[in-house]
């Protein structure tokens, strides 16, 4: 295998582009729309820009079919700032708010939630051979807490939920969202929030997608600065300050991809195929292995491990000899990950398990 230009890559984030995207963004990285400038260059606050964020947010609305009630927001910080800003945003003084504790992720949220509320965490995830996420019958849910927070897929222990968890209506849902949007179809009308950054399933880094329900404005604490309140950001339709315009551009072209490529259906097909072939090969001899249960594993995220540990380092090397990208794990839990987003094409995740089938053979 030789690739001259671009690789299959399996990075987990910033991850790869849809290839299209790449070529538009070239054509037009000069002279966008008629400027005379790239779009890096040229006010947030101009016509041609607004233009292009509006339609940005049209698309996806569409995508999502998200519902007029609901804001989309498109900020800065990542995932990781969200930690702080829902807690700030959402939970009153002296309010509880429930975490479902499922990996490093969801505990990064938690651990972060508890500089600005009360944090219960409700469930977690057992350690044992075969990890499976909570159930939500044995959810210890708080009497009223300020929201539920959930992470919809934990990037690093390759795990995710293929439901939305059902919960009362008077709790607001909150899902972390930063891997697996996109992914599928989504019932936005279940959460009382959604958020992401950018840079696994949307777009390049530097931007962050919230999608908040209205109803839930008017709660952030007195020490909320404006800039991270919802509702001022809201307001000022994600402007409050300069937005990371040249990611809003690039995700605007994604959004338009999909919607060309045939919609979040589409997106999902082609995902429920993609992770059958990995996971098909991981199972078939014992060589690899994966702790995850099968019902519970990432459609995005497939980490794994060889049996004989000692040939990690060699199956990482010869892959990136042969110009297979971004499968080492992550440095928290080592082994292998692939991650196998929107943008990458069936064509490489069979490269890879080729890569797999020729390194058992001659390993094995
Ligand atoms: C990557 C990731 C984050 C952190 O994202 P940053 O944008 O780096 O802050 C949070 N949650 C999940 C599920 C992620 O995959």
């Amino acid at each position: 295998m030789a690739f001259a230009t671009r690789s299959p890559n399996f990075s987990a984030g910033p991850a790869a582009l849809p290839e299209p995207v790449l070529g538009q963004i070239k054509d037009e990285l000069l002279n966008w729309r008629n400027t005379g400038a790239s779009v890096m260059e040229v006010s947030h606050r101009s016509e041609v820009f607004i233009e292009m964020a509006r339609q940005m947010e049209r698309d996806l609305r569409d995508l999502l079919s998200i519902p007029e009630n609901y804001k989309v927001l498109f900020l800065q910080g990542g995932g990781a700032m969200q930690f702080a800003q829902i807690p700030m945003n959402l939970a009153g003084p002296g309010q509880v708010a429930d975490y479902v504790d499922t990996g490093h992720w969801a505990s990064k949220a938690v651990s972060v939630a508890k500089q600005f509320v009360d944090v219960r965490v409700v469930a977690g995830v057992a350690a044992t051979d075969q990890k499976v996420l909570p159930r939500e019958k044995d959810w210890r849910i708080s009497k009223s807490p300020a929201y539920l927070h959930y992470t919809a897929n934990e990037t690093i222990d390759g795990l995710e939920f293929h439901w939305v968890p059902e919960v009362d209506d008077s709790i607001p849902l909150v899902g972390d969202f930063s891997a697996n949007i996109l992914s599928g179809p989504l019932d936005v009308t279940r959460f009382g929030l959604i958020y992401a950054g950018a840079q696994k399933n949307i777009g390049p880094s530097g931007m962050t997608l919230v999608i908040v329900r209205e109803d839930l404005f008017g709660r952030a604490h007195a020490y909320c600065p404006d800039i991270l309140n919802y509702e001022v950001l809201a307001k000022s339709e994600s402007m409050y300050n300069t937005p990371a315009t040249f990611a809003w551009y690039a995700s605007s072209l994604v959004f338009q991809w999909i919607k060309n490529e045939g919609g979040l259906e589409e997106m999902r097909r082609r995902s429920l195929r993609k992770q059958e072939l990995l996971y098909r090969q991981i199972d078939s001899t014992g060589f690899y292995t994966n702790d995850v249960a099968a019902s519970d594993r990432s459609y995005m995220n497939v980490p794994f491990r060889i049996l004989e540990q000692r040939l990690e380092e060699v199956f990482l090397t010869v892959a990136a000899e042969n110009g297979l990208l971004g499968l080492k794990g992550h440095r928290a839990k080592g082994g292998i990950r692939a991650s196998i987003y929107n943008a990458v094409p069936e064509e490489a995740v069979q490269e890879l398990v080729d890569y797999m089938v020729d390194f058992e053979r001659r390993y094995g």
